[in-house]
């Protein structure tokens, strides 16, 4: 699958921090492909962990990048304004309600779920956070304290972040057996309940939550869930940050995943499929809060980036132009029927969940084989046929699915017919 010496010799050199999901030495990528250094192409259902959204080096991206960077590469934002990111302003105020119109600009998601953090506390002049549980919003020291996807992100990093509480996240597959409906109000409860016993809405500064969990399982709340908790927000002065990290820029077939549910965020962040690769990621909100943010008392070198900027706002237009979103619920529609098809016919296949193209595969245990081994054996028998997929979850026992929003018809049956054959192999 590799070969070159360079890379048997450096590899090593890495930290192992890095998992390395794959062994692919990658040599270049287009759209839906990535190719190694044989030029063999992989079918990415990954899209990078949800970023190249329309496709891997998309040619009008790729020339945004380049003119930008005969022009201008680094334009400091807080010494200079810059045209790209003036640009990218514009594009954003076409798909966001005109309340959110404020726009702070990082290079990370955990960076922008960090600068959310210190603007609501300077904006509510309260302290504390309510994070949910299962959510993931990132690496740095704040964001990994409002992250309880799984214990290996905050394990033996101790002490974390204080004054940071956890609310439970309904997830419909974990609680079967009862309705979707009383378990989002039993959530709501005890939400409820924690303002009550353990951080009061005058110390609460903001609920922090993915509409869809992402590295949590890619679970979808009950309908009435979000409309209730900003009701609920709305009731106590609490601010609602919606993380729209990984469910943003079309990936669930609407523009962000709160159009699904009818809620917007007081905060929204943003990074991933914004850029399409390039480092970048914003934090936007209404002037009203962005006032009570100290001037100076927060930002970075790159963040806002010219050349970041510059793809960002053609990857909108291009969202815009190519039509995506009716595309991403088109084919999700396609990979959603195909996959729950296929499901019928598989003893350790629990449940197909998702919106969009945004779609997970929950395994079950089956016979002594436990679910997060299923999913890995699974995983690893479709890279041999060259389809690239990750896992999510708790126990990393749900196969997700996040291709470029453009994937072909052609492109989801090739990938579920590989699913299938693996599902077939991965006990043998
Ligand atoms: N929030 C969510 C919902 C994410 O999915 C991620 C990345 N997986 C982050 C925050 C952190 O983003 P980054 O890795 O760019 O720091």
């Amino acid at each position: 699958m590799t070969s070159s010496p360079i890379f048997q010799n450096h590899k090593q050199k890495l930290s192992p921090v890095w998992p390395h999901f794959t062994q692919i030495e990658v040599s270049h990528a287009k759209g839906s492909y990535l190719f190694d250094s044989r030029n063999q192409p992989y079918l990415d259902f990954t899209s990078g962990i949800g970023v190249t959204n329309i496709g891997h080096c998309h040619p009008r991206v790729v020339q945004a990048i380049q003119r930008q960077a005969e022009r201008l590469i680094h334009g400091q934002a807080t010494v200079v304004y810059h045209q790209p990111m003036l640009d990218l302003v514009t594009e954003l105020e076409k798909v966001l309600p005109t309340h959110l119109n404020s726009f702070f600009f990082a290079n990370s998601g955990s960076e922008a779920v960090e600068s959310a953090l210190k603007l609501a506390r300077q904006a509510t002049k309260k302290t504390n956070i309510i994070a949910f549980q299962g959510g993931y919003h990132g690496r740095t020291v704040g964001a990994m304290s409002l992250t309880t996807a799984k214990t290996i992100y905050r394990s033996h990093y101790q002490p974390l972040m204080p004054g940071v509480h956890i609310a439970p996240y309904p997830d419909p597959f974990r609680y079967r057996g009862v309705s979707p409906e009383d378990l989002s109000e039993w959530c709501l409860q005890e939400l409820q309940h924690l303002l009550r016993t353990q951080t009061s809405p005058e110390e609460t500064a903001a609920m922090i939550i993915e509409p869809i969990l992402g590295e949590g399982g890619y679970v979808v709340p009950p309908k009435n869930f979000l409309p209730r908790l900003k009701e609920i927000c709305e009731q106590h002065g609490i601010l609602l940050i919606l993380d729209e990290i990984q469910t943003g820029f079309g990936r669930t077939g609407k523009f962000f995943a709160y159009e699904h549910f009818g809620v917007e965020p007081d905060i929204l962040l943003i990074a991933k499929g914004l850029a399409s690769g390039m480092p970048l990621s914003g934090v936007v909100a209404n002037r009203r809060w962005m006032n009570h943010w100290q001037k100076g008392s927060h930002g970075g070198t790159y963040g806002g980036n010219a050349l970041s900027c510059a793809a960002a706002a053609e990857t909108l237009r291009v969202i815009h132009d190519e039509r995506l979103l009716a595309k991403a619920k088109t084919a999700g529609d396609r990979l959603m029927n195909r996959l729950r098809d296929t499901a019928k016919y598989c003893s350790y296949l629990g449940e197909i969940r998702g919106l969009g193209l945004m779609i997970g595969c929950e395994f079950v245990d089956y016979l002594n084989y436990s679910k997060q081994y299923i999913a890995e054996r699974v995983r690893k028998e479709c890279l041999k046929k060259r389809l690239i997929l990750l896992t999510c979850g708790t126990e990393n026992h749900v196969i997700r699915w996040i291709p470029p929003l453009n994937i072909t018809p052609q492109q989801v049956e090739e990938a579920v017919n590989i699913f299938e054959w693996a599902l077939d192999h991965a006990l043998k």
